[in-house]
């Protein structure tokens, strides 16, 4: 299946991108304008505190091109990039940070394969130049762990820049868990994929917001989303201690029929009682990492707010 002319959508969260904001659209502009197909930039400004919203508007008020979404305050790049997928209308939809990480140059490739008919182009990370060794490795080691614990695969490497055919889009739009995590989300549909590599540039401006216990908690959502695994495993190591523990009951009576009593013990006693705790202790926490999580879904609140819309269309204002 070829695909023809279709609208092409870029999905940006911004938050606080002020300074990146200008060197993004004179980049992709004319990169958007090469593929002969019809674009919108659908900018979502996730409560920035800078100017970067005025910015937007601005932009959106000059161009036929630019649409905004402005959020009523900081809900977190998922939810930002969740708004964009609900508000943006093109046959094919690319996700991108605002800060030229994700290079512009895919764009053509990407698209070039979405008309040949693949459904997702995914764009995967060959190297980390700006992560130091420490953050690497963790990124592997979670990307690996990630692959054997989910039901489906999620593809390493691969952030949210990607090509996603309007199939695809609408399949995400309909899942309505309020625990986001894009990676896990944006892979749960499936369909064809194929995938282009490239060197993740640093970044131009700014500053990244994600410091290394904030990418913690992300791959623990990310874990806790898409496995129930970490659940199971208390029941295997339950089965495993009963055991284990009734063998060495066995032990013990036989010994005291055979030896008699002896009473020394304290010790090995004490950090048997510790360690049993540390372990109990932990399997409640991983209860409550999933109770939480339903805890978040039965409030059923909304992932995001917008307050400002701007570039949209008279007839577009009922989308999302
Ligand atoms: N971002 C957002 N909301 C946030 C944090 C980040 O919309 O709370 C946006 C940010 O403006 C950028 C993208 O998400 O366009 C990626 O953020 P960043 O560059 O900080 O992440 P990194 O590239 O370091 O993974
Ligand atoms: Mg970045």
């Amino acid at each position: 299946m070829t695909r023809g002319a279709g609208l092409i959508s870029i999905a940006v969260p911004c938050y606080n991108e002020q300074q990146s904001i200008q060197p993004f659209m004179d980049a992709i502009t004319p990169v958007l304008e090469s593929t002969g197909h019809d674009y919108e930039i659908l900018f979502v400004d996730d409560g920035s505190a800078d100017d970067t919203l005025p910015m937007l508007v601005a932009l959106a008020n000059a161009s036929p091109h630019v649409r905004v979404l402005g959020l009523t305050r900081n809900f977190g790049k998922e939810a930002a990039l969740t708004a964009a997928l609900d508000f943006v209308s093109g046959a094919a939809v690319i996700p991108m940070d605002a800060d030229l990480q994700d290079p512009v140059e895919l764009i053509p490739q990407m698209v070039a394969k979405w008309e040949a008919g693949t459904d997702v182009v995914l764009a995967r990370r060959q190297s980390r130049p700006d992560d130091s060794v420490t953050r690497r490795w963790a990124a592997r080691f979670f990307y690996r762990f990630i692959a054997r614990l989910s039901a489906f695969p999620i593809p390493e490497n691969v952030g949210d820049f990607r090509l996603m055919d309007r199939a695809v889009v609408d399949c995400v739009r309909q899942l309505p868990e309020k625990t986001r995590y894009m990676k896990g989300i944006l892979a749960w549909p499936g369909f064809q994929n194929e995938i282009i590599e490239f060197t993740r540039p640093l970044r131009r401006a700014g500053s990244s917001k994600w410091p290394l216990w904030k990418l913690f908690n992300h791959g623990l959502d990310g874990i806790f989303s898409f496995s129930t695994a970490p659940l199971r495993i208390w029941t295997y190591l339950g089965f495993i201690l009963s055991l284990f523990s009734l063998t060495y009951l066995l032990w013990i009576v036989v010994k005291t029929l055979v030896f008699g009593v002896d009473v020394p013990g304290y010790a090995s006693t004490l950090s048997i009682i510790l360690f049993f705790n540390g372990i109990i202790l932990i399997g409640l926490g991983i209860l409550g990492e999933y109770l939480g999580r339903v805890f978040i879904e039965v409030k059923n609140r909304p992932v995001y707010l917008v307050g400002v819309k701007a570039g949209f269309g008279m007839g577009d204002e009922n989308r999302g």
